[in-house]
């Protein structure tokens, strides 16, 4: 036996064993015949390497009913590592803690006011971190990094947030820096659109897809690419700024400076002044309950800004050729009477080979997308081997 065969069988075995357990991470969990698919490896291979690392303590092998057939379910054990999500929105914050099988163990949400003070904000996601880690019953050691969500675009090249009017107190501010230093966890950042389209990628609507569109309608509005089953983030972390492309050039002033942009037709506070003055003040949850009831001016506002969307829509759809359009954010929660509207829109506006090949539907997680997609951020970003497997 020569020097160098066993070193390069071992690390054949290393890698495909990376593969291996990368599959299992980025899906949840797999039968070993999917995973065989999505590594490429030969079954009997994925059968060794599986109950290698079962032996290991780092896969579950579980029995499960794949299609009416009885398989075993693979997935990543406890003992591989959990992960910590921090979601800001601009009025709430959400912590959970989840597992490799993409399990969430503990979750906490609090209203905040998230815009106001980035300190303030990064000293109440240290305490809910704090209680959901009691919660789960989980030691610090146990976690290998947070994924963190922030209402606003962060600057790819600084990774600090990059626009002084859509987070007044976060500006200058590294939020990962700050986090990682209060935690003494490594912090992986995205913006909440882009965590959402993941989140929906990995656990919800856009399950098994490859190219999608998250579109976030709330306060404001804004996109989460996914090209290719990656996130696309353009040059500098902005791409995907969808409520910010020009409905109407001498339209009313948006925050980012420009006019008449999709905005300033469908963001929630330029929705309620439409309803102003015949509805008097009203939250956009009731303005959804009211459409859903059956008001006419309610249903009205929702349907034109279902129509507005939807140019957008065709635009992207002109451009980027999805399977699926995932509409989230709170406005999402008036289903079809905003999803129909969407619809017509790309029929009309949209080259009709890329409107047929598109679905558009509602999210599936709901106010959940973006922090499921700050644990997905982590299990998609952390290196893992069997050796680093905590013990
Ligand atoms: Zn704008």
């Amino acid at each position: 036996m020569t020097a160098t065969m066993p070193g390069s069988q071992s690390s054949l075995r290393e890698a495909n064993q990376r593969r291996v357990i990368r599959a299992v991470r980025a899906a949840g969990s797999l039968t070993q015949a999917e995973i065989a698919r999505a590594t490429g490896l030969s079954a009997a291979t994925v059968s060794n390497i599986v109950r290698e690392l079962k032996e290991a303590g780092t896969l579950l092998v579980t029995p499960t009913s794949a299609g009416g057939r009885r398989a075993q379910s693979v997935s990543l054990s406890r003992r591989a590592g959990l992960a910590l999500a921090v979601d800001f929105g601009h009025s709430h914050l959400r912590v959970a803690v989840g597992d490799m099988a993409h399990e969430v163990l503990a979750e906490e949400t609090v209203p905040l006011d998230v815009d106001a003070s980035a300190e303030e904000g990064l000293r109440v996601a240290q305490r809910l971190v704090e209680a959901v880690l009691r919660r789960a019953e989980v030691d610090r050691s146990e976690v290998v990094g947070v994924g963190l969500g922030v209402p606003g675009p962060i600057d790819t090249r600084t990774g600090t947030v990059g626009s002084s009017t859509i987070l007044p107190g976060w500006v200058g501010v590294s939020p990962q820096d700050a986090l990682a230093e209060r935690l003494g966890l490594p912090v992986h950042v995205d913006n909440d659109a882009n965590l959402g389209a993941l989140g929906e990628l990995v656990w919800g609507a856009g399950r098994g897809m490859t190219d999608l569109a998250y579109i976030k309608v709330a306060t404001g509005v804004g996109a989460g690419l996914v090209i290719g089953g990656r996130i696309y983030r353009g040059s500098g972390g902005t791409a995907g700024e969808i409520g910010h492309i020009t409905i109407d050039d001498t339209g009313k002033v948006c925050r980012c400076g420009n006019r008449g942009c999709l905005e300033t037709f469908v963001g929630a506070p330029f929705l309620l002044e439409l309803l102003r003055h015949s509805h008097g003040e009203l939250s956009l949850h009731q303005v959804i309950t009211l459409a859903k009831e059956g008001d006419q001016g309610s249903r009205r506002v929702i349907a034109d800004a279902g129509r507005h969307i939807g140019v957008g829509v065709a635009n992207l759809c002109n451009l980027l050729n999805p399977q699926a359009v995932i509409v989230g954010g709170e406005l999402a929660q008036a289903g079809e009477i905003l999803l129909g509207p969407i619809r017509e829109a790309v029929d009309r506006y949209a080259i009709p080979s890329a409107a047929r090949a598109l679905t558009v539907t509602q999210g599936a997680l709901g106010e959940r997308a973006e922090m499921l997609g700050a644990l997905a951020l982590v299990l998609h970003e952390s290196e893992l081997l069997p050796g680093d497997v905590v013990t």
